[in-house]
C-alpha cells in the first residue's frame, strides 16, 4: 500500500503551484488571446501549464515512475503551427519554474500521458470547468490517486472560490480554497495560498434539517446537465429548494463544506460517459466530509474501468437525508430508465 500522507503532500503542493500559474493566465486572459490569436486558447495555455507543473512536482516528489492519467498530452504543442501557444505555456510555467526549457516542458506534460492499467495511478483535470475559466469565474484543478478502482487521496484547488459559507460563489476571491482528503481519514479545507499546509480545518458535513430549503448545485452549462429534469426532480422531492449553478468540481467542495445540500448531474444524453478526472477528487472529498455520493441509480462511482465511469450514469452528491430523497424521487420519476 502506498504512503498516503506522502502522496497527499505531493498532490497538495502540485495543485497549489499549478493554481498560481492558472490565476496569472486567467488574470491576463486578453493578452494571452492576443498572443495566441485564438479565442479559447487561454484555456489551452492554462491546461498545459497546469498539467506540466503537476507532472513535474509529482515526479520530483515521488520519483520518475509516477503514473499520471491527465486530460492532455504534448502532441498539440509539438506541432509547429501551434508555436505561439507553446511559447505562451513556456512563459506561464517559467513564472514558477524559471529554468525550464521546451524539452523539459513537453516531457513534464507527458508525465500525464499515463494509462489506467495499473493498480494505482493519479488522475488530473488540469482545468476543470474550462467554460467558467474563460468567463473569469469558478474552475478547479482536480487531482486524485486511484487505487483498485477507488479514489484514496484527493487534492482539489478552487483558486477563485472564497472559503466559508456566506460568500457569493459568483464572486472571484483572490485567495481561493483548497480541499484535500485521504480515504478513511477525513477531508480538510484551507486557503489556496502558499501557507495552505499550515492551518487546514476538517470538514464535517452536518445533515440537512427537514423543512429547510434544499440548495442544489448544478452545472452552469446547459450542455453538461439537464436542468429541466433537475427542476422536476426537485419539485418531486416536495420541499422548498433553490439552485446554485457553479462550474467545475467546486460543486463537490460547496456540498462538502455544507454551503449547499446537493449536487445533481442529470445526463443530457444517455450515451455520455463521465470522465474519471471530472469526479475522482471531488467524490472523495465529499464522501470524507460525510455526504452521500452515487450515480443517479444509487450505485457507487466505479473508477476501475479506464478513463470513463463506464458503469455509472448521472450523479447525486448530497447530505445523507437529501441523498435518500433524491434517489427515491429519481426512481419514482423513472429517470435514467427511459
Ligand atoms: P461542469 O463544470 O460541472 O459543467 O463540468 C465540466 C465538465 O463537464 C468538463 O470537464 C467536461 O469533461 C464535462 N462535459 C463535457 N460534455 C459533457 C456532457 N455532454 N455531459 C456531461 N458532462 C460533460
Ligand atoms: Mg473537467
Amino acid at each position: 500500500m502506498a504512503d498516503y500522507t506522502a502522496l497527499l503532500e505531493a498532490g497538495r503542493e502540485a495543485v497549489l503551484l499549478a493554481s498560481s500559474v492558472t490565476r496569472q493566465v486567467q488574470g491576463a486572459i486578453e493578452q494571452v488571446r492576443a498572443i495566441t490569436k485564438e479565442d479559447d486558447s487561454p484555456v489551452s495555455v492554462a491546461d498545459y501549464a497546469a498539467q506540466a507543473i503537476v507532472g513535474r512536482v509529482l515526479a520530483d516528489r515521488l520519483g520518475g515512475d509516477v503514473i499520471l492519467v491527465g486530460e492532455e498530452d504534448s502532441s498539440y504543442l509539438s506541432d509547429d503551427t501551434h508555436a505561439a501557444v507553446l511559447d505562451a505555456v513556456l512563459a506561464a510555467v517559467r513564472e514558477i519554474d524559471e529554468s525550464i526549457n521546451e524539452d523539459q516542458l513537453l516531457r513534464a506534460i507527458d508525465v500525464g500521458a499515463g494509462d489506467t492499467h495499473h493498480a494505482g495511478f493519479w488522475t488530473l483535470d488540469p482545468i476543470d470547468g474550462t467554460k467558467g475559466f474563460l468567463r473569469g469565474q469558478q474552475y478547479s484543478i482536480a487531482l486524485a490517486y486511484i487505487e483498485r478502482g477507488e479514489p484514496v487521496v484527493a487534492a482539489l484547488a478552487c483558486p477563485n472560490l472564497a472559503i466559508g459559507f456566506d460568500h457569493d460563489v459568483s464572486q472571484v476571491d483572490a485567495e481561493g480554497s483548497l480541499y484535500v482528503a485521504i480515504k478513511g481519514d477525513g477531508a480538510w479545507e484551507s486557503r489556496c495560498t502558499p501557507d495552505a499546509a499550515s492551518a487546514p480545518t476538517q470538514l464535517q458535513r452536518l445533515d440537512h434539517d427537514e423543512g429547510e430549503a434544499i440548495t442544489v448545485c448544478t452545472s452552469v452549462e446547459a450542455k453538461h446537465s439537464n436542468i429541466a429534469r433537475t427542476n422536476t426532480l426537485m419539485d418531486e422531492v416536495a420541499e422548498p429548494w433553490d439552485r446554485l449553478p457553479i462550474d467545475s468540481q467546486c460543486k463537490y467542495a460547496v456540498v462538502a463544506r455544507g454551503q449547499a445540500d446537493a449536487y445533481v448531474r442529470m445526463p443530457v444524453r444517455k450515451t455520455y460517459i463521465e470522465r474519471i478526472w471530472d469526479h475522482a477528487a471531488g467524490a472523495l472529498i465529499a464522501t470524507e466530509a460525510g455526504a452521500g455520493v452515487s450515480d443517479m441509480f444509487g450505485r457507487p462511482l466505479d473508477f476501475g474501468h479506464g478513463r470513463g465511469l463506464e458503469q455509472n450514469q448521472g450523479l447525486i452528491v448530497a447530505a445523507p437525508r437529501v441523498h435518500a430523497k433524491l434517489h427515491a424521487a429519481m426512481e419514482s420519476l423513472g429517470y435514467g430508465r427511459d
